[in-house]
């Protein structure tokens, strides 16, 4: 392999003079500030937040096991996602390639970015096979993206397939794993320092619970990160999600507690589910939903919908025919799921 941050990064972004925020320009202890026109009322709130956000950074450096200056904090993961793009990719010139099927955000900042986007569809058994994956890239591509756990299909990627796409890719690959603490597998964050061209998404939104204060992260080397900070907005992560943040990463207690219960109610909700005849295939899932083969997935989809329940058709996803992906709930949201999926399959029974 033969990576150069250098040589990835647009030269408008690498000439790229940033904008200096008044807290950028003076960061030690003082107690007038009279430097960025703020409202001298309202406190806490009339003061612009922290735009490097330090103590978050150091909190979060102590839990993921990584220095603070690998770490980028994005408003959730779609700004990492789309910086990447804004950073590395030409618009117009520029290729990247992803896995299909997969989380739908890549594809739609490829969009924004002007920049193509090349889909390679993951085996039948939704694994990855690396070699179909390189062979679609040319020099012109710029990121791989790739999502462990997969969303929809809830499977999480073979490590050994995706350690051979980074070691043989002259780009970065982007590993999403906002889904990893459902993961029996290892995060590959542990590893993160042997890759240079990786680039790891995590986020608070799904085991986190708090998917309304919008946080996301990205783990890279201190150079990757540079970048990705030098062009995001100055204050891009607001005080409020940064104290809200820091209370909650004090103690992990309850997200595990979160994650152990939803995982025991996938279990319940895999046997339950197997039992309808309306569910043909269920698929393995190391995540916190899962996406089941339907006998008519729109019909079925619609029919939840007027019992107020809500699901997610992917019938119209590449290798998910008739597939409904379905999130784990509290126990209670999915006894009244099976109870609403017996309901329609037996009117259907009747028809
Ligand atoms: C839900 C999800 C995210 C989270 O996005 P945020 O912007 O952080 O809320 C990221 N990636 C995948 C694959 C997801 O399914």
């Amino acid at each position: 392999m033969n990576f150069s941050l250098q040589n990835i990064t647009r030269n408008n972004i690498l000439s790229l003079q940033p904008y200096s925020s008044a807290r950028d320009e003076f960061t030690g202890e003082a107690s007038v500030f009279l430097d960025a026109n703020e409202n001298p009322f309202n406190s806490p709130l009339n003061r612009y937040p922290d735009p490097r956000q330090v103590v978050l950074k150091n909190q979060l450096g102590i839990l993921k096991k990584q220095a603070p200056n690998c770490i980028f904090l994005g408003n959730g993961s779609d700004e990492p996602i789309d910086l990447l793009f804004r950073a590395f990719c030409e618009p117009g010139e520029d290729n990247v390639v992803a896995i299909a099927p997969t989380y739908g955000m890549y594809q739609v900042a490829a969009g924004i970015n002007n920049i193509e986007f090349r889909e390679v569809l993951l085996q039948e058994d939704f694994s990855l096979n690396a070699e179909k994956i390189l062979s679609a890239t040319d020099s012109a591509t710029k990121l791989i993206f790739l999502c462990s756990p997969n969303n929809p299909t809830g499977n999480a990627l073979q490590q050994d397939e995706i350690i051979r796409i980074i070691n043989n890719f002259n780009g970065l690959v982007i590993l999403d794993e906002a889904y990893i603490d459902f993961c029996p597998d290892k995060s590959l964050l542990g590893n993160l320092e042997q890759y240079s061209n990786l680039v790891i998404l995590q986020t608070l939104s799904k085991a986190w619970g708090l998917a309304a204060i919008r946080l996301g992260m990205a783990f890279a080397s201190p150079e990757i990160i540079s970048v990705l900070s030098k062009i995001k907005y100055p204050y891009n992560i607001n005080l409020l999600t940064q104290e809200k943040a820091l209370e909650v990463l004090q103690s992990s207690e309850e997200k595990e507690l979160w994650v152990k219960t939803i995982l025991q109610q996938k279990e319940i909700l895999k046997k339950e589910l197997a039992r309808l005849p309306l569910i043909l295939k269920i698929y393995p899932s190391d995540a916190n939903f899962i996406l089941v083969t339907t006998t008519d997935a729109k019909y079925i989809y619609n029919s939840l919908v007027n019992k107020q329940i809500i699901v997610r058709d992917r019938s119209r996803v590449a290798l998910c025919g008739e597939a409904l992906r379905i999130t784990v709930g509290t126990e209670a949201e999915n006894r009244i799921l099976l109870e609403a999926l017996k309901e329609i399959g037996e009117l259907n029974r009747n028809k």
